[in-house]
């Protein structure tokens, strides 16, 4: 890994995998981007990390943006790492170890349009795989007579709008957490949830203005820390294990594997296990790859070569005899095991992967 990568340089705490739900045109694609770029314009080199799939924002980085909302002494989890890829398509179809792969889900919701179909099956998949969430209330700037205050905490926001934007914006937010609640979630403002564990914290945004961007960079924080830190504990240095994002064919390299690893290490020239179409594969790994910073999409050098990756992370792998590989399927690194019980563990998972016919959301 570079050394600018320090979201996943901890020896036993690893970074929280993040996915981001919700209905078509609520602002998924955009609020990413948003998060991305607001890292981004922070300033610092290395502020954020461009994984294959994934973008690692380093807990320094969440705090540079959250402002007083993020204390970095309060924390010691190595900061946030977000699946590119929106929808619940995506996140039904990516599991670890049978449970889903992502730890926290942001489910997004425009504040007019309210709950709208993939919105219900986004909560469906969320309380089936029990993942904790937070709801990201999205476009408050379209609301009447907005005053737009780029990139501020989203009370200090609401101290610049008059009565009735405020009183506009707060109708939208109600008939919300009312929709929450027929969804058997009890739900409030975030700023007013005492335990995450029982209410979904609501953050009003605008993946526009970036309002209330700082809000959601701070309660994922405080979340994971708070109730998550003991998943987080894993051994770092242990035989890795992912779960295959995309199967990608790659100039000079074959069929490729995008992978997010949520355990363990891979090193190049190690022998992984692959869930393939047929039947497990196993091969040996022949290069780990990142995006290059800064590449043009169409030159050839658009990857960097690295000697190892540490979970949590996103990585490409090349290796031989990868075309039968699935998407959604169990990655593991053999480490010094024997490698039918890992081929018969892979089989296991593989077992377990329910087939989703579900819609991209
Ligand atoms: P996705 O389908 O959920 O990924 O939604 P997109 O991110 O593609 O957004 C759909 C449309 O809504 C695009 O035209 C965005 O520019 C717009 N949009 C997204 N977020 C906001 C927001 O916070 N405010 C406003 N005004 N428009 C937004």
């Amino acid at each position: 890994m570079s050394d600018t990568d320090s979201t996943s340089q901890s020896d036993t705490l690893r970074t929280p995998i993040v996915a981001v739900l919700g209905h078509v045109d609520h602002g998924k694609t955009s609020l990413l981007d948003k998060i991305r770029g607001s890292a981004v314009s922070e300033g610092e080199a290395g502020a954020i990390t461009q994984h294959i799939g994934a973008t690692a924002v380093p807990l320094d980085t969440v705090s540079q943006m959250a402002g007083a909302l993020v204390k970095p002494d309060d924390f010691d989890l190595p900061g946030l790492l977000f699946i590119d890829t929106p929808g619940h398509h995506s996140f039904s179809t990516l599991r670890s170890r049978g449970g889903a792969l992502a730890d926290i889900a942001i489910l997004v919701v425009d504040v007019n349009d309210g709950f709208q179909p993939q919105t219900e099956e986004a909560i469906d998949i969320l309380k089936r795989t029990g993942t904790p969430f937070i709801v990201a209330a999205n476009k408050v700037d379209t609301t009447p007579g907005w005053n737009p205050q780029q990139g501020e905490p989203i009370q200090k926001s609401l101290e610049k709008q008059s009565k009735r934007a405020k009183s506009k914006l707060d109708e939208s937010l109600y008939q919300l957490i009312g929709e929450l609640s027929d969804k058997g979630f009890s739900s409030d403002f975030y700023w007013r949830v005492q335990n995450f564990q029982k209410n979904i914290g609501v953050v009003p945004v605008s993946a526009l203005t970036g309002e209330g961007i700082p809000d959601l960079l701070g309660v994922l924080m405080g979340l994971s820390q708070r109730y998550m830190k003991d998943e987080m504990a894993i051994d770092v240095a242990g035989p890795g294990y992912g779960t295959v994002l995309e199967v990608k064919e790659e100039r000079g390299f074959g069929a490729t594997l995008d992978v997010v690893l949520y355990d363990g290490t891979i090193h190049a020239g190690d022998t992984i296990v692959v869930g393939g179409a047929n039947e497990p594969i196993v091969t040996e790994v022949r290069a780990l790859l990142q995006p290059r910073p800064n590449a043009e999409i169409r030159t050839e050098k658009r990857f960097d070569k690295v000697d190892e990756v540490r979970a949590a992370a996103g990585v490409k792998i090349a290796a031989p005899d990868l075309e039968d590989a699935m998407a959604g399927a169990p990655v593991r690194v053999v480490g010094d095991r024997d490698v039918d019980e890992v081929i018969r563990e892979v089989e296991a998972e593989l077992a377990d992967i329910e087939v989703t016919t579900e819609e991209e959301g």
